[in-house]
């Protein structure tokens, strides 16, 4: 799939797309934050809000997803199946949209001594009719799994280029020109991927990396590069952002995240956006955000994995 075919497969979508997917197709709502710790350093920010855009399938897997259903129809497969954590919001969306969409699903699971009761995201999951597989570490990450011709299979995360064109999409046509910045979360980095593709080169990205693998940065530079070789504008990647690593909370973090919705009114995760949105504070703090800059945070949802950190269920 190219970026040529994006007007297509958008078409295709609102033509085959059940009706209580349509909505998936209109634009996140936009958000101004009103916080005097922003006012006072001059900096505005704003947040495309993905976590409204659909009550079950929020944040960024829509996007990830939707090239994938396309691919599905053309190829005429009948079954979407793909890898995932126990609380894989990717998991949890594409049970939802499969059952939308008139597909079978199946999830391979991280961790053979799980079941689907081990968590309301696998609960979910099962009940939308998603057949759980739960495979051992190693296989997990071999992703030694064997399906039939009738399915397509995606990878961990979405992470294909179906899913980075997908993601091209998600900041709204001519919105992205009144920002100098734009700022998201990345796991895989395939929502950081397609945004910048789609970025104008007057807008910098800068990436908050959730994970602490070391390469990811090199490696994400190059597949930027291979699908844009013209070359885009500038990205810069905020390593530190990660913390102590993949889901790996700390209290600091857990009361920056409630402090911050105090004052603003907004709920992040703390996987992802709460790990982007304090990196962006402390540079804020730090005055290496230049006064008079509009940044676009870009709220990845996520709140549904959330329930993970209630107390006593992890
Ligand atoms: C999956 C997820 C991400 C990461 O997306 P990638 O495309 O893998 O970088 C960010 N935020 C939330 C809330 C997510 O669920």
């Amino acid at each position: 799939m190219h970026f040529s075919d994006i007007q297509s497969c958008e078409a295709l979508l609102r033509q085959r797309l059940p009706a209580a997917l349509q909505p998936l197709l209109d634009d996140p709502p936009l958000q101004t934050l009103a916080w005097d710790f922003f006012r006072q350093h001059e900096v505005q920010v704003d947040v495309l809000r993905c976590d409204l855009l659909h009550p079950v399938i929020s944040g960024n897997k829509w996007y990830k997803l939707k090239y994938n259903l396309v691919r599905a129809w053309q190829e005429q497969k009948t079954v979407l199946a793909s890898f995932g954590g126990a609380w894989s919001n990717h998991l949890h969306a594409l049970a939802w949209c499969a059952q939308q969409g008139g597909f079978a699903s199946t999830g391979f699971v991280r961790g053979e001594e799980l079941a689907a009761n081990a968590n309301p995201m696998l609960q979910d999951a099962a009940r939308w009719g998603m057949q759980l597989h739960f495979i051992s570490r190693t296989r997990y990450r071999q992703k030694a799994v064997q399906v039939s011709a009738d399915t397509l299979l995606i990878p961990e995360g979405g992470d294909n280029p179906e899913g980075a064109l997908g993601c091209t999409t998600l900041i709204p046509a001519g919105l992205a020109e009144k920002y100098a910045a734009v700022l998201v979360a990345a796991g895989t980095g395939c929502t950081a991927l397609g945004i910048r593709l789609a970025l104008p080169a007057t807008s910098t990205l800068w990436v908050a990396p959730v994970l602490k693998a070391g390469g990811l940065e090199n490696v994400w530079r190059q597949r930027l590069q291979q699908m844009q070789d013209a070359g885009t504008g500038p990205v810069q990647w905020w390593a530190d952002a990660a913390g102590g690593g993949y889901g790996k909370v700390t209290a600091d973090l857990l009361s920056f995240i409630q402090d911050f919705g105090n004052n603003t009114g907004l709920s992040l995760d703390p996987v992802y956006g709460g790990k982007a949105m304090q990196a962006l504070c402390n540079r804020i703090r730090q005055q290496s955000v230049p006064a008079g800059t509009r940044v676009l945070f870009v709220h990845t949802g996520g709140l549904q994995g959330a329930r993970g950190f209630q107390p006593g269920q992890r």
